[in-house]
């Protein structure tokens, strides 16, 4: 076996001591860092911890975005979701899956992760681990220098390219052991755990949901519409997403493609909107409703410009409208 590993690096504090810690034994280390469209904003900032903590710790990163496939295992995991739309199981076995092709590129040996025995519900259980190593074809190739003196040991420690004494026994939630590693390990380079997946947030969970319920043929950027505006879905059609803020009305006018008509207000402040569907006079009627609530619009009508292959104008007539009944 190859004195060189791929190490699946998310920036986070026990990925990069996990690293660490092979590499104080001599062993030569490659960063593995997945991106997708389901990170959060501060994951996407963690990305770049990535690039920072593999700065300090002297190894080559590779990035890789999780492609398309990634969404077809989001729509329907073997292993089911956890508490929202996150599939952590299907999930990690896609990911050691695409480590196992890096592996193969790179012409390593084993596959390191910073994962801890008993810290997440879903994927960091004895059982679960079990699946995740069987399903992603790495049976015996994946050292978890967290925790691995709880595992049987993997092939590395075996064949005495590890020395397993060096390892350690980490379980739980709790990070104070990994704090003080880090400290002698004079490591600062880490992001703050948790927190960094859009698939385990409640709402935005909810709006992925909706667009697996009524869109068949969505695309990366109805995706990525998921995290910008205020989301209505009008019926089985139409859903209209409404700019918060000068930045995201900025983004929807960027987004405004083919797929979706675009909707300004005309003659007054107000928010912009994107439709996905072909509304009718009722649909555009509400929309107008909609722009003119978040504007606090004070007039009896309300002129908007509607955007998609010839530009328009309706005029929609004010009324109250039951907002909650149509927020995603
Ligand atoms: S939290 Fe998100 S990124 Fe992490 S394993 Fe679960 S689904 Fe995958």
């Amino acid at each position: 076996m190859k004195r060189k590993a791929i190490s699946l690096l998310s920036g986070g504090l026990d990925s990069v001591l996990a690293t660490k810690i092979v590499l104080s034994q001599g062993i030569e280390v490659v960063g593995l860092h997945f991106t997708s469209p389901f990170s959060s904003k501060r994951e996407k900032e963690r990305g770049l911890q990535a690039v920072r903590s593999s700065e300090e710790l002297g190894i080559k990163l590779i990035i890789k975005e999780k492609e398309s496939d990634y969404i077809d295992i989001i729509k329907k995991p073997r292993y089911g979701y956890g508490k929202n739309m996150n599939p952590c199981i299907d999930c990690r076995i896609y990911m050691l899956k695409k480590t196992k092709d890096i592996m193969e590129e790179e012409d390593a040996g084993f596959v390191i992760t910073g994962e801890v025995l008993g810290q997440r519900p879903m994927s960091q259980r004895r059982d679960t681990i079990n699946i995740i190593e069987r399903e992603s074809g790495l049976a015996g190739l994946i050292l978890r220098p967290l925790s691995a003196m709880l595992f049987p040991p993997s092939m590395p420690e075996k064949e005495g390219i590890v020395d397993r004494s060096r390892l350690f026994d980490i379980t739980g939630r709790s990070r104070a052991i990994q704090y003080e590693l880090a400290s002698k390990f004079k490591l600062s380079e880490f992001g703050c755990p948790g927190g960094g997946c859009l698939l385990t947030d409640p709402i935005f969970s909810r709006k992925l949901k909706d667009l697996f319920q009524h869109d068949t043929s969505f695309t990366m950027d109805d995706i990525v519409l998921l995290s910008i505006g205020r989301h209505f879905r009008l019926n089985e059609k139409i859903k209209v997403i409404v700019g918060r803020n000068k930045a995201e009305n900025d983004m929807l006018c960027s987004l405004d493609k083919d797929a979706y008509s675009l909707v300004l207000p005309l003659g007054f402040t107000g928010p912009m909107a994107l439709i996905k569907g072909n509304p009718d006079e009722s649909d555009l009627d509400i929309i107008g409703n909609i722009i003119a609530y978040f504007s606090k619009y004070p007039n009896d009508t309300i002129d908007i410009e509607i955007r998609d292959k010839k530009t328009r104008v309706f005029t929609a007539k004010k009324r109250l409208l039951d907002l909650d009944m149509i927020k995603i």
